[in-house]
């Protein structure tokens, strides 16, 4: 079986795995952690980078960050990862949904000022595959309302938007190094705070609501509960493994992207046909080939062809089940406009296998495709 998704790794994790083992340092904040952080900021221009144990973590602490309140409201796409809206909920705001881009599959920013309530706090923009949301005029419309703004950049390391990198253009931005983003760590995220604003209260949020960061610079005599806050912080082990990986990522994006080009080559073809339409990135947006999927006609289109591709030995997979109507969403949640773009493309999208090494078997994946069409 072609897999949809495997781990790539660049070789030198184990040997800086085994350096962190030799430093003695095996809880958070140590040298590798420092050097990740470092290269966050220096890659992005972000003031200040932490690493946290997942996404979700980094999605939390921002919520934490903005000081939600139970009926407090956060504007954000259902066609999403439950973390995006789960972090908001458990402080008590209540998640409201806003449809999504027929283009980019991402939030219609035409849409979120019809969301907005005096409730509303803040708008959670996710960066689907990787390529950005409209972020100037999203960013317009916060300023406009005094909202905040927290980008999911879960999929989104090395993708810019107008050449500034995504995470980066709201207040606050989450990445991901879960084992099937681009650049990986097990598990593993990162925080980044645009301006100085909320890098201290940061830091204490995610040392279990302790001045524990500025003791150790120093910068206080002693450490004490200053917040509320949790543990956030991934070890030295963790941090070692991300380490190698970054090291490495204009090479792994620039492979990504080899193999994101030659799925686009392919499927235009189908496209001029009417068998699927392929994904769109605005000029202004770079992307990183987090992935690459088809949008085919109808939802029994895209049962019959994963199906047919399953049979000839390709892992191709759907995505989210739309937050507005899973369960929790609708008890935690609301919509805050017409669903029916999401509820569209969520039946319709398929993602094919994309990882570097999966090149050699393009030729099967898409002659195993080609007769799944044709059929
Ligand atoms: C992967 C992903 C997450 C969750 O990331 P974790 O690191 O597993 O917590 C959140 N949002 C989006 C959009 C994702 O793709």
């Amino acid at each position: 079986m072609i897999r949809f998704n495997r781990p790539f790794m660049t070789g030198k994790e184990l040997s800086y795995i085994e350096q962190a083992h030799g430093n003695g340092h095996l809880s958070g904040d140590g040298p590798f952690t420092r050097t990740c952080h470092e290269w966050f900021r220096e890659q992005t221009g972000a003031r200040t980078a932490l690493l946290t144990h997942s996404c979700t973590a980094a999605l939390e602490m921002a919520a934490l960050l903005l000081r939600l309140e139970p009926g407090d409201e956060v504007i954000l796409p259902s066609f999403t990862f439950v973390s995006t809206a789960s972090a908001f909920a458990l402080r008590g705001a209540v998640p409201v949904f806003v449809d999504v881009r027929t283009d980019t599959l991402n939030i219609d920013e035409n849409l979120i000022e019809g969301a907005i309530t005096p409730r509303t706090k803040a708008i959670c923009v996710v960066h689907y595959a990787g390529v950005a949301c409209e972020m100037d005029a999203i960013m317009a419309i916060a300023a406009r309302h005094g909202l905040r703004v927290v980008e999911d950049a879960a999929q989104g390391i090395m993708s810019t938007y107008r050449g500034r990198p995504l995470g980066t253009i709201g207040d606050l931005g989450a990445f991901s190094f879960h084992e099937t983003k681009n650049i990986i760590s097990g598990e593993g995220g990162a925080l980044l705070c645009r301006d100085d604003e909320f890098g201290e209260q940061a830091e204490i949020i995610r040392e279990k609501g302790t001045n524990r960061s500025r003791f150790f610079r120093g910068q206080v005599d002693k450490y004490t509960w200053v917040d509320v806050g949790s543990s956030y912080l991934p070890g030295e082990i963790t941090a070692a493994f991300l380490a190698a990986q970054i090291e490495e990522a204009a090479d792994i994006t620039r492979r990504r992207l080899a193999i994101w080009d030659e799925y686009h080559a392919w499927a235009l073809q189908h496209e001029l046909a009417g068998h699927l339409r392929r994904p769109i990135v605005p000029a202004h947006c770079t992307h990183n080939a987090h992935m690459y999927y088809l949008l085919l006609p109808s939802l029994e289109a895209r049962t019959r062809f994963i199906e047919a591709l399953k049979e000839d030995g390709v892992q191709a997979v759907f995505h989210y089940i739309p937050l507005h109507s899973s369960p929790a969403g609708r008890t935690f949640g609301r919509t805050g406009s017409d669903m029916t773009v999401t509820d569209d493309i969520a039946e319709r999208l398929v993602r094919m296998p994309l990882w570097i090494g999966v090149e050699e078997h393009l030729p099967t994946i898409f002659a195993a495709a080609d007769k799944a069409l044709a059929g």
